[in-house]
């Protein structure tokens, strides 16, 4: 049974351990300078808009795993409590107050909007610490977040979007939430590759140059290890199996008529077996 009038009697403190629990899962408190720290590098290294698609997604899959916990914690009477229980536990959170202006939901129909107040968003005053007031609002682990519980909830898409931010300098947040095929392409353009990790990947420029780097030891290392073969003056066929072993690849060493010499893995054959036979292949009966 869910206690929506005494939600704080939910978390423990066990003094013995230093764990801090909600029900039987395991929680932290964490200061929200450190977390506004975070965000900050995140910002400052790789941009505005990546780390906007990255906090987004962060936010949605913390939504997306805090709606099934809290349903694998509580006996929930019905599906409209499992519902309400997302805004009531974030409440205890310390990231914002929520306050619903306006919910419309048929679990039968599949109709579906809502439109909420949030107060004292941790993550607007960070970004307001940190960079000043901003040209769109900047609340976006909340948004991903509220748009992950009510899409696990909801089981389809739910996206929202922040129409006031106090980050933008507005009075308070103001988000609205609707289904995905409810909302214009270009509202969702930042959050339609939520799922796509190698979108993240590939546009890092920090990712990129990791990858570079890794590749450039990895060469290095090869170098080495060649010149030291070469140096003691291994056989031919040594040289070619670590060719072959280091790059994962079939190897052939050809002379100057393409007639094989030395080879490893699967190819067994010089470019001279493979053009003669081909033109065999060819040739009329
Ligand atoms: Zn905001």
């Amino acid at each position: 049974m869910f206690n929506k009038s005494d939600l704080h009697s939910y978390i423990t403190f066990d003094a013995a351990t230093g764990k801090i629990h909600l029900k039987d899962q395991r929680m932290i408190l964490v200061g929200t300078d450190a977390i506004g720290l975070l965000r900050r590098d995140l910002i400052r290294s790789v941009g505005m808009d990546q780390a906007k698609k990255i906090l987004l997604r962060y936010g949605r899959n913390y939504g997306v795993e805090f709606a099934k916990n809290l349903k694998a914690l509580f006996s929930f009477e019905s599906p409209f409590e499992w519902f309400h229980a997302g805004p009531q536990m974030s409440k205890i959170t310390g990231a914002f107050f929520s306050q619903n202006a306006k919910i419309i939901y048929n679990h039968t129909t599949g109709e579906y909007f809502a439109e909420g107040y949030w107060h004292y968003s941790y993550e607007a005053e960070q970004h307001l610490k940190h960079f000043g007031v901003h040209n769109e609002p900047v609340c976006h682990t909340l948004t991903g977040f509220i748009g992950g519980y009510a899409s696990e909830h909801y089981g389809r898409d739910i996206i929202v979007k922040e129409i006031k931010c106090v980050g933008k300098g507005d009075e308070h947040c103001l988000m609205i939430a609707k289904p995905a095929k409810e909302w214009d392409e270009k509202d969702l353009l930042d959050q339609l590759d939520q799922d796509s990790q190698e979108m993240i990947e590939i546009n890092s420029p920090f990712l990129k140059i990791e990858k570079q780097r890794d590749a450039y030891k990895k060469l290095l290392k090869f170098n080495e290890k060649l010149s030291e073969i070469l140096i003691q003056g291994q056989e031919l066929s040594s040289i070619i199996k670590f060719l072959g072993e280091t790059l994962n690849l079939g190897v052939t060493l050809e002379d100057k008529d393409f007639r094989l010499i030395e080879s490893f893995g699967l190819f067994k054959y010089s470019m001279l077996d493979i053009i003669n036979s081909t033109f065999a292949e060819r040739k009329p009966a």
